[in-house]
């Protein structure tokens, strides 16, 4: 098993923008036969927070997990502020 960790984000808030945002919770998820990465993230300037979900773009071996793109697919909001 390998935990997939980032520290740079994909986007910004998608509330208002912010390029600094803090991922609270992270959680592996297989489905349809595809790894997917669900993110907490959440705002630091507005505090919104919401869910990412994640995808590997080219599934590789566990050791290449490093270098490839990955792709953000969908966005979930749970609140506003
Ligand atoms: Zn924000």
């Amino acid at each position: 098993m390998v935990n997939i960790q980032t520290t740079s984000d994909l986007i910004g808030c998608i509330i208002c923008g912010a390029k600094k945002t803090i991922v609270s919770d992270s959680r592996p998820v297989f489905k349809n036969n595809m790894h997917y990465t669900r993110r907490k993230r959440e705002c630091v300037k507005c505090n919104a927070a919401y869910w990412t979900k994640e995808v590997i773009d080219h599934p590789v071996r566990p050791y290449e997990y490093s270098k490839v793109k990955r792709h953000l697919i969908k966005t979930v909001r749970l609140n506003t502020t």
